[in-house]
């Protein structure tokens, strides 16, 4: 087994003194890492380059002397020449650590990349051979802890006392601690202050305690529109935390995949001729697991409270007692307008954005047709690809113009999308052979501000007359 040649450590340097050799852009980048922590910065450079300004140092400007080093506790030497060799010479003979930017052959020490969530800190090391790796693997560890994250380690602390009296179990306990850094709420409440996430903790502790000991959570998470990037870095990082998924026919495999690789997969799909759970047996089967003490993640495409039947759910998780948290998702409207550069709202043309079903609300729903017919502003309508001729007629006959222009966008937000365009005139004298999969109809002035130059022209599209 390759053993490691160097030891990640963590250095005090409270009240203590950092010494950099150096004004160019090497000195900064180490400026940048050190100022990090609360020690004493000084920098040491004949020539000073690069631009200082915004950080927490001293900067002398000359050359190097022996005192400078009194008391020092690191020193890091970021140019070349006469001085830095006597920097070098000095640190070397009163045994002060020493980096030689560059130079592993000189360095008593590395400097490891850094995730910064004081107090707790992720030091990433490839002991100098590949500082890009280490880079990398940094970014993908930035991702997983939020950036509250420290803070959270803080109030945990703080509450110690009090969750040993309110919490009796062990295992209890852990799973308070658990909802604790992982709750959204309190995350978004430390950001904004101590008081504030000090409450919101107290808040999920009487939960805690309130509810039976193993109580799980059920999260709704938006999935965004099917591509695994269109997916928040909260969702992710739930995903991997979840004992069950339980997803909807729409969310591809692949995020899906991004949950934990041990976690069961429950598909309650509405696919047309399949097997569907219903939305009673949704219900039931996300209370049932979450009494069970799991940790569920409810999947659903785009965004859960858009055409989710969000509403049932959360309704369920209240009577049970249940807790739940809601995250939200890229919906599909956005990854349409997004996908052609639609903007939805439009200074002079387009003065606000209505989301609505283009299904279940027939003819006689009269409401319905006339409110988005005569609202003037852009309309995204969700499943109604099968209907697109039936909708863009009742608009017309609610009173929108013929030439109002249309745009379809079908598999918005993946690499195999297709786009429609033309006018409620067009669309509504006969049916378009759209390839598969689900569509968003975007509907009003605005959309002709938008790129449709790939979209094929409902004029010239193959008609299945109605
Ligand atoms: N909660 C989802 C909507 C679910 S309802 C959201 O916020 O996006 C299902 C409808 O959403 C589909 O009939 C279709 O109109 C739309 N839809 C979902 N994913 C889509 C996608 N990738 N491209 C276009 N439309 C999509």
């Amino acid at each position: 087994m390759a053993r490691l040649n160097t030891f990640p450590l963590s250095f005090k340097v409270r009240g203590q003194r950092i010494v950099i050799i150096g004004g160019g852009e090497e000195a900064l980048n180490k400026v940048r890492l050190v100022t990090k922590t609360s020690a004493h910065v000084l920098v040491i450079a004949r020539h000073v380059e690069a631009d200082f300004s915004g950080f927490a140092v001293d900067i002398v400007e000359r050359g190097f002397m022996p005192a400078d080093l009194d008391g020092v506790a690191l020193v890091f030497v970021a140019e070349e020449g006469a001085d830095a060799e006597r920097a070098k010479a000095e640190a070397r003979a009163r045994n002060i650590p020493l980096n030689v930017v560059d130079v592993p052959a000189e360095c008593d020490f590395y400097t490891p990349s850094i995730v910064d969530r004081a107090p707790l800190t992720v030091a990433i090391s490839s002991e100098g051979d590949a500082p890009v790796l280490a880079r990398l693997v940094r970014a993908r560890i930035e991702a997983m802890l939020p950036p509250g994250f420290g803070k959270m380690a803080s109030l945990a602390g703080g509450l110690r006392k009090q969750v040993e009296k309110l919490i009796q179990t062990g295992p209890a306990r852990r799973r308070f601690y658990e909802a604790l850094v992982t709750s959204p709420q309190v995350e978004a409440a430390v950001a904004a202050s101590p008081i504030a996430g000090r409450y919101q903790a107290e808040v999920l502790l009487e939960q805690h305690q309130a509810q039976s000991a193993s109580a799980g959570i059920v999260w709704l998470i938006g999935a965004g529109p099917g591509s695994e990037d269109l997916l928040t870095l909260r969702a992710q990082r739930l995903l991997q935390e979840a004992d069950v998924i339980v997803h909807d026919q729409l969310v591809p495999d692949a995020v899906v995949q991004m949950g934990r690789r041990d976690a069961e997969q429950i598909s309650v799909g509405k696919a047309k001729g399949h097997h569907s759970f219903s939305q009673a047996q949704i219900n039931t089967l996300i209370v049932r697991l979450a009494r069970e003490g799991k940790k569920v993640a409810r999947l659903k495409s785009g965004d859960p409270m858009v055409f989710g039947r969000a509403g049932e759910e959360i309704a369920a998780l209240r009577k049970a007692g249940l807790a739940y948290a809601i995250v939200p998702g890229v919906s599909a409207a956005m990854a349409a307008a997004a996908d052609t550069a639609t903007p939805v709202t439009l200074r002079k043309v387009s003065s606000g954005f209505i989301m609505a079903t283009a299904h279940g609300a027939d003819d006689s729903d009269l409401t319905h047709w006339a409110a988005l017919a005569q609202a003037g502003l852009t309309l995204a309508l969700y499943m109604g690809k099968s209907i697109a001729s039936d909708v863009a007629g009742r608009l017309v006959a609610n009173g929108a113009s013929p030439s109002t222009p249309v745009g379809i966008v079908v598999n918005a937000g993946r690499a195999d999308k297709s786009t429609y365009a033309g006018t409620l005139g067009a669309l509504a004298a006969g049916q378009v052979a759209f390839s598969d999969g689900p569509a968003i109809i975007l509907v009003g002035e605005a959309v002709a501000a938008g790129d449709w130059a790939q979209a094929a022209d409902f004029a010239t599209q193959q008609f299945k007359v109605a």
